[in-house]
């Protein structure tokens, strides 16, 4: 039997805005994770992509979370060995001993081939056609000279299954996932990549993070397996939805922490997501640490969470 690593959690967030009720949750339930476990927390800057990232945001950030009672052991801004941006190296060597698996391919197909062509799963994402899977060297040459390529992962056939501790059991089939980018055209590595290698090389052993990365996750797995790695447990949470069942982002400007902050304290934002996901059975202010003598997860609701007024000007999470 594999000997049981000690626990170790983390908070990846990507500073391209200020966090919103959404990441709160997500944050919030990775830290109960760790710290009712007696875990190491780490906060990873997840700033991979240079357009869209600030250091700003990632400031704002660290903010943010002392502002809400949540801490972290390692990490943030003022470890660069943390930071994304700063950790090229390690996704370079990874890239390299996938390389040498033949494993990996160059793509030249153009973002408007790649819609054109491709199927797509249920939750809108396409699937790659494959349409460069077998290029020949001449061919690879000849288009090299034009174009410059994103490298994607030859995913293999067949089936696959693994357990998520809040969604369940997944299988799927390969093929309904589809060759993946693990290097985009500009050179910057995918977050399929930098995720495994970082999650991998920090001895991670749980990862908790909403359920719409629950589809990136068989991608991931195979990573693990190819570099060496042993995965952590994955725990997909719910995720918070406007009535129309619409899932909340950054857009939501009254959602974000900023906007918050003028109405409620960290006390309430806290107990209003405790009751919601089932941690707490009604509303009340609640400190962060005051829920981790609470925390389980056969508590947390799997479904998503709808927060009844972010359509209005005015958000009102209702008590
Ligand atoms: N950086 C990702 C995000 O902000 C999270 C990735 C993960 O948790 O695996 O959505
Ligand atoms: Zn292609």
């Amino acid at each position: 039997m594999m000997k049981k690593r000690p626990v170790k959690g983390r908070f990846a967030p990507s500073p391209t805005g200020r966090i919103h009720l959404g990441n709160i949750f997500c944050a919030l339930i990775a830290w109960l994770a760790v710290r009712s476990a007696n875990g190491e927390m780490i906060l990873r800057i997840e700033d991979l992509d240079p357009d869209r990232s600030k250091k700003e945001y990632a400031v704002q950030l660290e903010k943010d979370l002392h502002w809400l009672g949540l801490d972290w052991d390692i990490g943030g801004i003022s470890q660069p060995q943390y930071c994304q941006s700063k950790r090229t190296a390690f996704y370079a060597q990874a890239y390299v001993a996938l390389e040498e698996q033949n494993l990996l391919y160059p793509c030249f197909c153009t973002r408007a081939e790649r819609a054109a062509s491709a199927p797509h799963t249920a939750d809108g994402a396409s699937i790659y056609s494959g349409h460069c899977r077998n290029l020949s060297p001449e061919e690879i040459v000849r288009l090299s000279a034009s174009r410059k390529p994103a490298i994607r992962f030859r995913v293999p056939e067949g089936c696959y299954s693994f357990t998520d501790g809040v969604q369940g059991k997944q299988y799927g089939n390969w093929e309904s996932c589809g060759d993946f980018i693990l290097r985009r055209t500009d050179g910057v590595y995918a977050y399929q990549l930098a995720v495994v290698v970082d999650d991998g090389s920090m001895g991670i052993t749980q990862v908790v993070r909403g359920r719409d990365l629950l589809n990136a996750t068989p991608q991931q797995l195979l990573l693990y397996e190819r570099l060496g790695y042993e995965p952590p447990e994955f725990f997909h949470i719910p995720l918070l939805v406007a009535p129309d069942g619409r899932r909340l982002s950054k857009r939501e400007k009254d959602l974000d922490l900023g906007a918050l902050q003028k109405k409620y304290q960290p006390e309430e934002i806290i107990g209003w997501l405790a009751w919601k996901s089932g941690l707490l059975n009604q509303y009340e202010p609640i400190q962060a640490r005051e829920l981790i003598s609470l925390f389980q997860w056969e508590r947390l609701t799997p479904h998503d969470i709808v927060v009844p007024s972010c359509k209005e000007k005015e958000l009102s999470i209702t008590f």
